[in-house]
């Protein structure tokens, strides 16, 4: 009883370790097995993709996918790979869909947005490094991640950013980035705008030089 006790002691403080040695608190396994069974492998401590997703009760959804009776999208599936990449669908956990990707008021809207409430916390959708971590009039604050193999994630609007989302910081899936929010020049409701990019940053144009895709095109 005495060697059990002390076995267990052993793992738990071997855990707390490996925990406190990963700053943004998303290490490898600590053994906790309840915790982490339904987390992928090499996904922030604590996230577990969602595996379903609600349209936003009483809104008039652009471009809605189609869904069964109780407003779930039908076929959902918490990621897409777009060249190899696997990037969440819906990186705002607790998020409803408020406006699908597509054209919208005659413009393409060249992302997927999300709503909760309360602001809802923006998690990375994929490991990657963060490229820019800003404020502009139109994105308000935001986030880009490279992902590497020419795909790039923004998230814009947010309320604030956390010091994860620091530019050339290393992100894992479900990697807190911020909370989302209503940044911007004009006035827009508390959402997160979600884009997922194909293409060459390394051009004058940098991120407005690559192609805005779907994310459920590729789920
Ligand atoms: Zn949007």
């Amino acid at each position: 009883m005495v060697n059990i006790t002390r076995t267990l002691l052993a793992l738990a403080f071997s855990g707390l370790l490996v925990a406190c040695a990963s700053p943004d608190g998303s290490g490898p396994s600590t053994g906790d097995k309840r915790e982490l069974a339904s987390a992928p492998s090499g996904a922030a401590v604590g996230f577990a993709p969602e595996d379903s997703l609600s349209l936003c009760p009483r809104m008039q959804v652009s471009n809605a996918p189609a869904t069964d009776g109780q407003g779930k999208v039908r076929g959902y599936r918490p990621f897409a790979t777009f060249n190899g990449v696997k990037l969440l669908v819906n990186p705002a956990p607790r998020g409803c869909l408020s406006s699908s990707f597509g054209s919208r008021n005659g413009r393409l809207h060249k992302g997927v947005d999300y709503q909760s409430d309360p602001a809802g916390p923006v998690v990375a959708a994929g490991p990657g490094t963060v490229l820019e971590s800003g404020y502009r009039d139109d994105y308000g604050n935001y986030v880009l991640i490279d992902h590497g193999a020419g795909v790039y994630t923004r998230y814009a609007h947010l309320a604030s950013r956390t010091g994860a989302a620091g530019q050339g910081k290393a992100v894992k899936l479900g990697t807190q980035l911020g909370i989302m929010g209503n940044t911007a020049s004009y006035r827009i409701p508390v959402h997160l705008h979600y884009e997922v990019l194909l293409g060459d940053y390394g051009t004058p144009s940098k991120s407005f030089g690559l192609e805005p895709v779907d994310p459920f095109s590729k789920m």
